[in-house]
C-alpha cells in the first residue's frame, strides 16, 4: 500500500516536472521571438519557409491552432507558394527593404 503511495508521488512529480520544462520552453519562445522582431506580440511576425518564401503571419509563443509545432519550426501554410512549408521567424533587421515590404505585403490569415 504505502508503494502504490510512493508511486502515485513520483507519476504527480514527473507530470510537475514536464509542465514546468513547458512552461520554460514557452518562456524561452517568447523571448527569443520578441528580441527578433522588436516586440512582445504576436502580430506580424516576419517567416521564412523552406522554400526561402517571406510573409507574416500571427506567432503567438506556445499556441497555434493553425499550424503544426515542431519546436522552434513550424509546419503551416505559406500563402506565396501556395503550400505547405516548415516555417522560422525571421530576423527582421537582417532583411533588405524590399524584402520587409514584401513580407508586409503577403499576410496569412489572422488566426493564431
Ligand atoms: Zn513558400
Amino acid at each position: 500500500m504505502a508503494e502504490l503511495g510512493v508511486q502515485a508521488k513520483r507519476r504527480r512529480v514527473r507530470r510537475r516536472v514536464g509542465l514546468v520544462a513547458a512552461l520554460v520552453l514557452t518562456a524561452l519562445e517568447a523571448a527569443v521571438v520578441a528580441r527578433r522582431r522588436g516586440s512582445l506580440l504576436g502580430m506580424d511576425t516576419v517567416v521564412r519557409c523552406r522554400d526561402g518564401h517571406l510573409f507574416t503571419t500571427f506567432w503567438v509563443p506556445g499556441g497555434s491552432f493553425k499550424a503544426v509545432r515542431l519546436g522552434w519550426w513550424r509546419l503551416q501554410r505559406c500563402p506565396v507558394g501556395p503550400h505547405w512549408s516548415l516555417v522560422t521567424p525571421v530576423d527582421v533587421a537582417s532583411l533588405t527593404a524590399e524584402e520587409r515590404d514584401l513580407a508586409a505585403q503577403r499576410h496569412d490569415v489572422r488566426v493564431p
